[in-house]
């Protein structure tokens, strides 16, 4: 014999973007699916700025992930500028995993 009872669920339904509050969700053929980057970082004893026991998560849409990741290769840039090495400049694949399934 099964046994129902009604039970409140939560379910995600949406995720948006921390930095400009747009969707993340993206319609595909009948379905939805999500297209979002991550920030994350959880930082320990050995941080530099006193973050100990900090972690931070944002989701972020392509939008801002690229803006976040500009940001990222032009300090680079900055740090590297005078450096002998150009492989230590940031190029077009910066960032980009080369080993992607
Ligand atoms: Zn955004």
């Amino acid at each position: 014999m099964k046994i129902f009872e009604e039970r409140i669920v939560e379910t995600v339904v949406d995720r948006v973007c921390d930095v400009c509050k747009e969707s993340v969700m993206t319609d595909v053929g009948e379905g939805r699916v999500e297209e979002f980057g991550e920030l994350k970082a959880k930082w320990g004893y050995g941080s530099k700025s006193k973050e100990d026991g900090n972690t931070y998560h944002l989701d972020l849409c392509e939008r801002c992930f690229k803006v976040a990741l500009l940001a990222l290769k032009d300090h680079k840039r900055s740090l590297f500028m005078f450096d002998d090495d150009e492989n230590n400049l940031p190029d077009e694949k910066f960032g980009l995993n080369s080993d992607r399934c």
